[in-house]
């Protein structure tokens, strides 16, 4: 954990999104280094262990040479927790992120991901309308921000799904959706990754919680314990495919399944996939009151 100190909030907040933005690009936490080491542990088929083999390199070389460990930068993705007494409003929090993801994209520099989705025409630094995505919580008793930065890849962001699933398709529709969309990705998004799983809520939500749950430290359980067993249960069956790393066949399909819920409509039963590469960045920010930032790789 590093800390910096200033006086202008506006500049924190900029400041935390752009280092970042790029620290997460480089630097990947120690629970996905752990859990990419344990998946080569483990891994019996031959181009499976040769791919393990090469993202640990892949990791170790982008560390020593302080450079990206996938090309593709993504999309920035934000998840703020804004404490009530927090003394910047949303608004001012949501243009600082903005800045700051403008400003690492231009000082690293960071390939510039973002078009219009109809012309296709590329829209500045990795920003443009409504990008970066900024997800919200608001904490009530508190005077602090939290920032996590998730960049999410095409790849891996391609292979989301969402099925409205019947009351009557119970835990058991939800397990075949599951596998059936893993299943049909196959080597796309680049795997062994984190499959999240949204359930419950309304269409749009399941697909949030879904990508909540990508954005979580490699192997924490939910804590509603019989949302844990299904995410051990998802876990084992999705290993049992056969799809191996980057699809060439082996024993590791996934490194995780992590599955956040709410409740829902007595008619409704949504569930979302989202699919997050072995190349699963994330890096986070407390910014205090009076603008002291600490960083926290592994949050
Ligand atoms: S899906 Fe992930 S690992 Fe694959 S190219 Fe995209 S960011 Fe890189």
């Amino acid at each position: 954990m590093s800390t910096v100190t200033t006086t202008d909030l506006d500049g924190a907040v900029e400041s935390a999104a752009a280092h970042l933005y790029v620290w997460a690009l480089k630097d990947i936490p120690q629970d996905l280094r752990d859990a990419l080491a344990a998946a080569a542990g483990t891994e019996t088929s031959v181009p499976g262990q040769r791919v393990l083999q090469t993202i640990l390199r892949n990791v170790d070389v982008a560390e020593e040479e302080k450079n990206l460990v996938c090309q593709d930068t993504g999309i920035a993705v934000y998840y703020c927790r804004v404490g009530e007494h927090f003394p910047l409003h949303p608004a001012r929090i949501y243009a600082a992120l903005k800045e700051g993801t403008e400003r690492a994209t231009v000082e690293h520099p960071l390939r510039s991901n973002t078009v219009h989705t109809l012309t296709r025409e590329n829209t500045g630094q990795n920003v443009g309308y409504r990008i970066p995505i900024v997800h919200w919580a608001f904490i009530p008793d508190w005077d602090g921000l939290d920032v996590k930065c998730v960049p999410k890849g095409s790849g891996s962001e391609n292979m989301s799904f969402l099925k409205m699933c019947v009351p009557a398709d119970g835990v058991r529709g939800i397990k075949e959706f599951v596998l059936d969309s893993i299943v049909g990705a196959g080597g796309k998004p680049c795997p062994p990754g984190i499959v999240g799983v949204g359930i419950g809520g309304s269409a749009d939500y399941a697909m949030h919680l879904a990508k909540e749950a990508i954005a979580r430290p490699v192997g924490t359980r939910n804590e509603d314990p019989l949302v844990a067993q299904l995410e051990r249960e998802l876990k084992d069956l999705l290993n049992e495919t056969g799809i191996g790393p980057m699809g060439l066949g082996g024993d590791v399909t996934v490194l995780s399944v992590h599955v956040e819920h709410a409740d829902t409509h007595m008619t409704l039963n949504p569930v979302a996939v989202n699919y997050q590469c072995w190349a699963a960045r994330r890096a986070s920010a407390h910014i205090s009151a009076d603008g002291t930032i600490e960083y926290e790789r592994d949050a």
